[in-house]
């Protein structure tokens, strides 16, 4: 059977003292639940001082919401996927829609940071999706093929099997607006399929790949019943403890 997975992506919020009590209420939380791997990604400040909170709590890790492009230097602000991994990181986003769209990362740019990722034994949550326009044109599927392959299928067979993907429709992000279960189940069949053209069908059937774009718990039950939905990657509804709980629990 497939991981299931559950991420919350915290992105610029919280200041250190209500990311500390946002991670101590989840790890309170999460004590008796293990059907699940639940990720938080914190800003990389608070990756640390999240990880002395969680102890021994095995139930949940860590991932960064980005790595450098760059193994090591003079790169001012940057951090690498060797401090993260120093650090006891797990996961890293890469290729989230916001980096895409506000840093201007390209597709060579994300290839680089799954490579410098996975030598430094961090799981690449690795990010695809649409803009709005896409969606329109019916691109939508070519679009999210290529943003697959050019930046992970340089990959050997060993190294994707690693990766977990997540497929998040850029005009379901932070706006309130779901796929459908039928658009969500669509394109991760599409993703999914497009990895077993390259690599295989077992490596496809072993891939998580996750759904974001405005997941609530009030939908989660739905989008995760999908039988190519193997979890989630939560923006807004995981800055409350309540709400990722809530989301955890309907996988
Ligand atoms: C995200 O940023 O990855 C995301 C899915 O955000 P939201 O859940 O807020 O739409």
């Amino acid at each position: 059977m497939r991981e299931k997975i559950v991420a919350g992506n915290w992105k610029m919020n919280k200041t250190l003292d209500e990311a500390v009590a946002l991670t101590s209420d989840l790890s309170e939380s999460m004590k008796s639940s293990a059907k699940v791997k639940v990720v938080v990604c914190p800003p990389s400040l608070y990756l640390k001082p999240i990880q002395d909170v969680l102890g021994e709590n095995a139930e949940i890790k860590t991932g960064a919401q980005n790595c450098s492009e760059y193994e090591v230097g003079a790169y001012t602000g940057e951090i690498s996927a060797a401090m993260l991994q120093s650090a006891g990181v797990s996961y890293v986003i890469i290729g989230h829609s916001e980096r895409r769209q506000y840093f201007n990362e390209q597709p060579g740019t994300l290839a680089k940071k799954v490579d410098l990722a996975l030598q430094h034994e961090l799981i690449p949550i690795f990010c695809c999706g649409e803009m709005l326009d896409i969606r329109e044109r019916n691109e939508h599927e070519a679009l999210v093929r290529s943003q697959v392959e050019k930046s992970l299928f340089h990959l050997p067979a060993e190294a994707i099997s690693t990766i977990v993907i997540a497929y998040e429709p850029v005009w379901a992000i932070g706006t309130g607006k779901t796929a459908t279960t039928q658009q969500a189940q669509d394109m991760h069949a599409v993703i999914r399929k497009h990895i077993a053209g390259k690599y295989g069908q077992e490596v496809a059937d072993r891939m998580p790949i996750l759904y974001g774009g405005s997941v609530k718990p009030d939908n989660a039950k739905e989008l995760f019943s999908c039988p190519d939905v193997d979890g989630g990657l939560i923006g807004g509804a995981s800055l409350k403890a309540q709400d990722f709980m809530a989301i955890i629990n309907a996988v």
